[in-house]
């Protein structure tokens, strides 16, 4: 068998491991931010009736434009958007993978905002854009000064806004984002995927005023299509023409079309656990503050806590009583996602177990 090492991989690309938090078949998985709620078997039975009507076509290419979808996503978003102001992906790791290959490339550079999510240098990696970063504040938030003066530094040609932030769950205000809109000619993406569980306005607001704003948004967690894999963006028509350059030709394929056209048919079935996952998550903290616990003030379906001293030790002791939530973020710090109140319960009698807070 020939091994790795033996293979012509791209010198950058030599050493490196496939990223990905564990999958493990444990009772309560609170690890990467899914909804917890399954579709109702009432959206599901649509969802395999549009998947049977599908498959009568599947000889046949799908839309490569997926225009059906785009405008579903346009009436979903609201705003006055149109479809050709969306694109859509299969996640928007795809959405953010079509951005950085038109945008960025060699000799160019992606600017993004430390703690944030950890496969955008991933994707900087596979597009050959070098990842710059700078620090967000103590609390985690975000000021236009201090962003204005990491793209003079860098002089990026994207910069990468997640808010609510992962894994932080800090959001950054629109009127923080039109001013750092206003002092850049860089293509500024705001990635909103947890943006349904926030109290904090969408950037959407401010597209008309800034043509190279673009707003990315997922299905993937308020919508609970995890496993349907439809992320999506909103910007001017001429981004969503770059993204078409550098897309695989019918990236999306039917049964994917199909099933999110069914999703957003239900939207409001879909996103009626949004709510009580958020209050979920702040009772969550509000019990952790209780407790001793140092929580980051967040708005999406997750919370960052600790400060552990052994922060793995907590990790596995949790994964011991059945309960995976995820390692990342600064030192002492880990990240669970809202569940249902029962599985909620059952990580509050964990902690309780497991003396956290000591070495
Ligand atoms: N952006 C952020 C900030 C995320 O946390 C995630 C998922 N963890 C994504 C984008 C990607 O989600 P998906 O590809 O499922 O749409």
């Amino acid at each position: 068998m020939i091994t790795l090492e033996e293979l012509p991989l791209r010198a950058d690309l030599v050493g490196q491991e496939p990223y990905g938090a564990p999958q493990l078949d444990v009772p309560v998985v609170l690890n990467v931010n899914e909804n917890p709620y399954p579709p109702s078997p009432a959206v599901r039975r649509e969802m395999a009736d549009a998947v049977v009507a599908a498959a009568g076509t599947l000889n046949r290419y799908p839309d490569r434009e997926a225009l059906a979808l785009r405008s579903d996503l346009a009436a979903y978003l609201g705003h006055g958007l149109a479809a050709e102001q969306i694109w859509a992906a299969n996640g928007s790791n795809e959405v953010m993978a079509h951005l950085l290959t038109a945008f960025g490339g060699p000799g160019r550079k992606v600017l993004a905002f430390t703690p944030t999510y950890s496969m955008y240098p991933e994707y900087a990696r596979n597009t050959c854009t070098e990842y710059v970063t700078a620090p967000r504040r103590a609390d985690f938030t975000l000021d236009a000064a201090s962003v204005q003066d990491a793209v003079r530094e860098h002089e990026p040609t994207v910069l990468i806004i997640a808010t609510p932030n992962n894994p932080t769950g800090t959001v950054t205000d629109p009127d923080v984002i039109d001013e750092i809109c206003a002092g850049t000619d860089a293509i500024v993406v705001v990635d909103e995927a947890y943006q349904e569980f926030a109290d904090t306005p969408s950037a959407l607001s401010l597209l008309p005023r800034h043509p190279r704003l673009v707003v990315s948004r997922t299905m993937s967690k308020a919508f609970a299509l995890a496993g349907g894999r439809v992320g999506y963006l909103a910007a001017a028509p001429a981004i969503v023409d770059a993204c078409r350059i550098v897309r695989l030709p019918y990236h999306l394929s039917a049964q994917t079309q199909a099933v999110a056209r069914v999703a957003l048919a239900h939207a409001d079935e879909l996103l009626a656990q949004v709510r009580s996952l958020a209050a979920e998550a702040r009772a969550f903290e509000q019990w952790a503050r209780g407790r001793g616990f140092e929580v980051i003030d967040s708005q999406a379906n997750f919370t960052l806590f600790g400060r552990f001293p052994d922060r793995h030790r907590v990790w596995q002791a949790l994964l011991d009583r059945g309960i995976l939530i995820r390692e990342t973020g600064p030192d002492g710090f880990l990240r669970v996602s809202a569940g249902t109140p029962q599985e909620m319960a059952a990580l509050r009698a964990a902690l309780d177990d497991i003396n956290p807070l000591e070495a």
